[in-house]
């Protein structure tokens, strides 16, 4: 197959069905993102499809449109349960990617009659059981509580003609591949699956082997690539002196929302009211808030009467917040590829966006990680301190990571000075444009893991390939 032109291309040259077409247009879709261009033509000829997307580059219209499309010839309005099978399935490693895709394929299909229905766990079973009564043509659902329903045979997997598995390596780091199986072994094998990931690992290209059947592969560069959109920044700080540092960027920028990651749910709570406790309105979403409370949050900081959502990775993944201008790392992830996760959550629909990693010497190593993972340093910057802080009254600025240095008042910025800007050019150089010298200041300056454990080529996802290799269209 020819790969198609994504430069110029247009929805209504797709052949989506009017209905569908004038939601689009309601919508605001006019052109379709690159993977929306490559994947929709397929999947609307029924091909099944490996979708190496992350979260960002509109995947999920990509899968949704085609089986929108397939599935209008059994539109229809009757009453009776019978005659609203579950036909699609799409399955996502989280509640709140639950609800995302949900309200997506709702405005996708508001002019069909079509029954869509999230199901996740951590709500009561009932809501979702009345529901699954009535039937439901789309159903969208985290695989634990699918099981559930299926053990009370509530849910007939058996009429499904279109799986979807989204995020599919975030399934299995979540330790659902054993749920996976056993709900496509309720599905007939006769459908069409599309499977999305945003990394393509061995792992991840076995499952994908186990469950699709001559797919057409589509890989986008991702337009949201932390080197393109996001403009990275590190400031090395040690652990106690970090949330002073936020507090500062926080009031030193005044950006109308912040996203925030912390590692544990115990630090995602504490940082929180500190920060309530200044006077920023912050909220925490992490596993152990109920639902209602992750969604009230989540809500609050979507429409902006939130300014800081302070998020562990799991409830975090997939959030979609148009023009989300900061994440920042509070503490940085065990692993790499949950960096770019994360800072993939700012920088997209093409607005740019910082990501700002406030590390500390403990977590130089999984710096080092991150940095061999993108191939190449991101930018130190100072650490901003507060200026109600002792430290602050003295001076504003303290420099990156010296606190724990011996010289650290000889490298202390003066408080008349102007405060820098996170954006300020001089932090913005292209590292890749540097010698090789100023990268050895910089190696230096990390303490790197020894060779043998650095990540080698072929564990760097297919996620962070150069372009050139990433970008083979629709094979
Ligand atoms: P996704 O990668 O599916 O999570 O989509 C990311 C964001 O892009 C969502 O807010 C979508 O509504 C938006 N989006 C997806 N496709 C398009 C498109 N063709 N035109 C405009 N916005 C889009």
């Amino acid at each position: 197959m020819t790969e198609p032109d994504t430069a110029d291309a247009r929805f209504d040259a797709l052949g989506l069905d009017p209905l569908i077409q004038r939601a689009l247009d309601d919508l605001g879709y006019t052109s379709p993102t690159p993977i929306q261009v490559k994947a929709v033509p397929a999947a609307m000829q029924g091909r099944d499809i490996v979708g190496i997307a992350q979260t960002g580059t509109g995947k999920t219209a990509a899968f949704s449109l085609p089986i929108l499309q397939r599935m209008l010839p059994h539109a229809n309005t009757s009453a009776s349960p019978a005659r609203h099978p579950v036909r699609a399935l799409i399955l996502t490693p989280t509640r709140e990617l639950a609800l995302q895709v949900e309200e997506s394929v709702r405005n996708f299909s508001r002019n069909t009659p079509f029954r869509i229905l999230a199901i996740y766990g951590g709500v009561p079973m009932d809501p979702q059981v009345q529901a699954l009564r009535k039937g439901v043509e789309i159903l969208v659902a985290t695989p634990g509580r699918l099981l559930d329903h299926l053990k009370s045979k509530l849910v007939n997997l058996g009429t499904v003609q279109h799986l979807v598995l989204d995020e599919a390596d975030r399934m299995l780091d979540m330790g659902f591949i054993d749920d996976i199986r056993a709900i496509v072994s309720k599905v007939p094998e006769q459908r069409q699956t599309l499977f999305f990931s945003a990394t393509f690992s061995p792992e991840i290209r076995r499952l994908a082997d186990s469950l699709l059947t001559d797919p057409v592969t589509v890989e986008v560069a991702r337009r949201n690539s932390p080197a393109d959109l996001v403009n990275q920044q590190v400031v090395e700080i040690d652990s106690d002196r970090k949330r002073g540092a936020l507090l500062a960027l926080i009031r030193e920028r005044q950006l109308p929302q912040i996203l925030v990651f912390c590692g544990t749910k115990i630090g995602a709570n504490r940082l929180t009211q500190y920060l309530v406790r200044e006077g920023v309105e912050a909220a925490a979403i992490h596993s152990d808030k109920t639902q209602g409370e992750r969604i009230k949050a989540l809500d609050a900081f979507k429409s902006g009467g939130l300014k800081v959502l302070v998020a562990t990775d799991v409830a975090a993944r997939g959030i979609d917040i148009e023009q989300l201008p900061m994440v920042v790392n509070f503490d940085l992830p065990g692993a790499a590829e949950d960096y770019v996760h994360r800072i993939g959550r700012t920088g997209r629909a093409g607005c740019p966006g910082e990501a700002v990693s406030f590390v500390s010497p403990e977590e130089s190593r999984n710096l080092a990680d991150i940095e061999n993972l993108l191939k190449k340093p991101i930018p130190r910057i100072a650490a901003p301190v507060p200026a109600d802080t002792a430290a602050g009254g003295r001076e504003r600025y303290a420099r990156g990571g010296e606190a724990r240095g011996a010289s650290r008042s000889s490298e202390r910025v003066p408080r008349d000075l102007p405060i820098p800007r996170l954006r300020d050019p001089a932090t913005e150089i292209d590292p890749m444009s540097l010698p090789a010298s100023a990268f050895q200041t910089v190696e230096q300056r990390r303490s790197l893991p020894p060779p043998s454990r650095r990540r080698t080529q072929a564990e760097v996802p297919a996620l962070l390939r150069p372009l050139g290799k990433a970008d083979p269209a629709v094979s």
